[in-house]
């Protein structure tokens, strides 16, 4: 057999197609981890080149002839000197067995031989689940398409690494996205990688508080042997280890004892590898700020190296068929939350992605440059290179342990871990990118950096560190808000966006609104290349017709929207949530409601004129506008998914009911009936334009308004508060549409038809109207047995003794 001697000795037997691990010692924590190496190239199923799988501290133990892999619970844990209060936790939580071996051979020093090819060549990726969740059918693992990958097979002093080659089959039709990918997407091979490692010992590294202010991802575990009215739950921030080598220099800054250096995957092309080495160096700057020379270094993977390796931080440069997210993955040692390699995977189109952008709004070829051969500073290209060295700098800021920071930009730029949109600047009726993307790390990032890493000065302890970093933040007046806060279509936090500028919303969308004008009316055939279908135009309107999207979804957050931040009791900066004020909401809606006139809607005429259907080779997708006009472009459906973004996000279930509670606590502030009334007023009761194309945008926003509030008042998610003030709206609306039957005879069809609708749904049998969702009472008893278990048992045998529902209720009810 080949012997390799490492972490675990491997040796390939290739007359049996077999690998045989040898375990030299049990009970001995290591950790495993699985990956894939290979993808299947979608990024709808999400089964990348370079992800990462799970990771699992575990250990050997032998029982007799077996050989059990076994994972114990770290969620749950007791630091205690009492070995059997130790116990009591660990057996009260359960832990798991992750593979069974057989030992096959054993020698005299305890070590055994087992048989891994069963554990390397399974599917410890999930693939067959993660297929079937996203809709791409049931595959099944192919034992005889399968096999271990021998260029793969390794043994280090710290890792060993096996691989295989996995077919996955299916007899029914594969979805689309396996067909899109596959090679033949009946039998789909994907390469998965297992990973035992070695753990460093633990003694060598001082886990850090987590803080809610910190900016940081964390490893939460809960901890039994705390003393009674201690929090339970132990937050630590996840971060490399860094420490200083000697004392520090005349500057204050320290060599450390090692460095921590990221290796850039060499299938990276130029341009991008020269940008992305340059987003990911700008980290060097935060870690000087936090007191270290020569600590953080980004180089070349060499290229005899493995990116999955688990002893290389690695960037990634990952191919998919359609553009999709990066991501900053780590492996992480769950005991302490420090991280141990940070694995970055960065979307190759992106770049392209934001090319295109630029060429919908600079509209570039033209006169000589009308066969697309740009100048040599081509300032699209410029600015698709700042953006993915930013992004570069974002995803490592993930793997050095940071979260998002959505506020970063109304703090002027001050972190790279928000979502970044470019900025165009006009001068006149031109628009510039030139400063579409900042440059470097911000204020927040170095400081978030300094609370991760720096060490505390001497005679200051690591709390005091901390504290004083948290504070500087504050003096600052830097903002941290993270996803939670920024996502949700209902969020509140009107600071706390994506994809957007600047810090007074409502002036960010006018301008928004300005820049998509003067770019819509002098868009043409020139945004592409000569020699292009003409068909391919759209592919550039696309994003600048609906590039206020994101300022929308950011100005919204100002109607109903509430201010606060993490502060701690005791902060000098904390703060009680603050309602925005009556005159910024009242701002905020009037620039959302000048979003959907038909004015700022109508598609150019050029485009409605000359754009053709797509010829063959070039079919429709998803990056298009959906239509109902079949192959022809729909000169309304734009107009139509514009509206529906803008007044779905005004009356979100969530913020209908904050404007109810906030004129309820304060009268001045706007109330949800005041804002449907200024709604409908300017949607409905508007001057019907003389111009045909654009009175048919004014009736289809209308009509997206109406729908909107039929949808949300039949929803049961909706509260009662809600639902009965838009139910009186509707009944409004439908007697001012009776009385105003319109003056032509497009607009009385129109206006016959809402009517009706309006009334069918306030008329609607009660059957059709499902009563609100309860809301869910938070337990009392404790929880899991007791009388609330024995009413659900007594409803189950109930029904199943054929009982009627007028007995169940009242079972209910008690
Ligand atoms: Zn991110």
């Amino acid at each position: 057999m080949e012997a390799q001697e490492g972490f675990f000795p491997i040796y390939w037997d290739a007359q049996a197609g077999k690998i045989w691990l040898e375990i030299p010692r049990f009970d001995e924590n290591f950790l495993y981890v699985s990956s894939l190496p290979s993808g299947l190239g979608s990024n709808d199923v999400g089964l990348d080149r370079g992800q990462l799988g799970t990771e699992r501290v575990v250990h050997f133990e032998r029982v007799g002839p077996k050989v059990l892999m076994i994972e114990p619970n770290l969620d749950y844990r007791a630091t205690s000197d009492n070995p059997q209060e130790r116990e009591a936790v660990r057996d009260a939580f359960a832990p798991g067995v992750v593979y069974g071996f057989e030992v096959a051979a054993e020698g005299d020093d305890g070590s055994v031989l087992v048989d891994a090819t069963d554990f390397v060549v399974r599917d410890a990726h999930g693939v067959v689940r993660r297929l079937k969740q996203t809709g791409q059918g049931s595959f099944t693992l192919s034992a005889e398409r399968s096999a271990p990958y021998l260029p793969n097979l390794k043994a280090f002093p710290q890792n060993t690494e096996m691989e295989a080659r996995l077919t996955f089959t299916t007899e029914a039709t594969p979805g689309e996205h396996v067909r899109d990918t596959a090679s033949d997407p009946y039998h789909v091979t994907l390469r998965v990688r297992h990973s035992l490692v070695h753990l460093p010992d633990t003694s060598g590294y001082t886990p850090r508080r987590m803080d809610p202010r910190s900016g940081y991802f964390g490893t939460t575990y809960r901890d039994y042997a705390v003393p009674i009215g201690q929090e339970i739950p132990q937050r630590l921030i996840n971060r490399h280890r860094l420490t200083c080598a000697g004392p520090r220099d005349d500057d204050g800054l320290c060599e450390p004892e090692e460095p921590i250096v990221y290796y850039l995957d060499p299938g990276t092309p130029e341009p991008v590898r020269s940008a992305l080495l340059d987003g990911a160096r700008w980290w060097n700057e935060a870690f000087e700020a936090a007191g270290f020379r020569n600590a953080y270094e980004v180089k070349m993977l060499p290229d005899d190296a493995d990116p999955m390796d688990v002893r290389y931080n690695v960037i990634q440069w990952v191919h998919r068929r359609t553009r999709g997210w990066s991501y900053g993955a780590s492996v992480t040692d769950p005991r302490t939350g420090e991280i141990l390699k940070g694995h970055v995977t960065l979307g190759s189109l992106r770049v392209r992605q934001d090319y295109l952008l630029a060429e919908g709004l600079l509209a570039p070829y033209q006169g000589e440059h009308a066969d697309g051969v740009p100048p040599d500073d081509d300032p699209m290209l410029q600015m698709a290179l700042a953006r993915i060295r930013q992004l570069s700098a974002h995803e490592v800021g993930h793997t050095l342990g940071l979260a998002h920071n959505f506020a970063a930009s109304v703090n002027n730029r001050a972190s790279v871990m928000d979502y970044p949109a470019p900025l165009v600047t006009l001068a006149g009726d031109s628009v510039s990118i030139d400063r579409a993307y900042d440059t470097g790390i911000g204020e927040w990032d170095k400081l978030a950096i300094r609370y991760g890493y720096a060490e505390p000065a001497d005679g200051q302890s690591e709390a005091e560190l901390l504290d004083d970093v948290v504070q500087a933040v504050q003096e600052a007046g830097l903002w941290y808000i993270t996803d939670r806060d920024a996502r949700p279509a209902g969020a509140a936090h009107p600071k706390a966006n994506l994809w957007e500028n600047g810090d007074d919303m409502v002036q960010a969308l006018e301008r928004e609104m300005d820049v998509r004008r003067i770019a819509l009316d002098r868009f043409d055939a020139r945004t592409i290349r000569t020699g292009e279908p003409m068909a391919m135009t759209e592919e550039a309107l696309v994003p600048l017709y609906l590039r206020h999207r994101y300022q929308v979804q950011a100005t919204t957050k100002l109607v109903g929207g509430v201010t606060y931040n993490y502060a701690l009791r005791g902060d000098e900066e904390a703060m009680h949530p603050e309602r925005v004020d009556a005159a910024r909401q009242e701002a905020a809606l009037e620039a959302l409601l000048a979003t959907v006139t038909p004015e700022a809607l109508a598609v150019p005429e050029v485009v409605r004129e000359h754009l053709p259907p797509r010829p063959p080779g070039y079919p429709s997708n998803r990056e298009l506008f959906p239509g109902r006009t079949g192959l022809t472009f729909d000169a309304y459906a734009p107009a139509e998914v514009a509206a529906s973004m803008v007044l779905n996000g005004i009356v979100h279930p969530e913020r209908a009911m904050r404007l109810v509670g906030q004129h309820d606590a304060d009268a001045s502030l706007p109330s949800l009936r005041s804002v449907l009334t200024t709604v409908t007023d300017r949607v409905w009761k508007a001057d019907v334009p003389s111009d045909a194309y654009r009175a048919e945008l004014q009736r289809s926003v209308q009509q997206v308004w109406t729908d909107v509030l039929l949808q949300r008042t039949g929803h049961t998610d909706v509260a009662p508060a809600v639902q009965a003030r838009m139910t009186q709206h509707l009944r409004r609306l439908s007697n001012w549409l009776a009385s105003n039957a319109g003056a032509d005879a497009e607009t009385q069809a129109h206006r016959g038809h809402m009517r009706d609708a309006i009334e069918r749904f306030l008329q609607r049998s009660q059957e059709a109207d499902a009563p609100p969702a309860e809301l869910d009472t938070p337990p009392g008893s404790p929880i899991g047995s007791g009388p609330a278990w024995h009413v659900r048992q007594q409803q189950r045998e109930a029904w199943l003794d054929g009982w009627t529902r007028a007995p169940l209720r009242c079972l209910h009810r008690e």
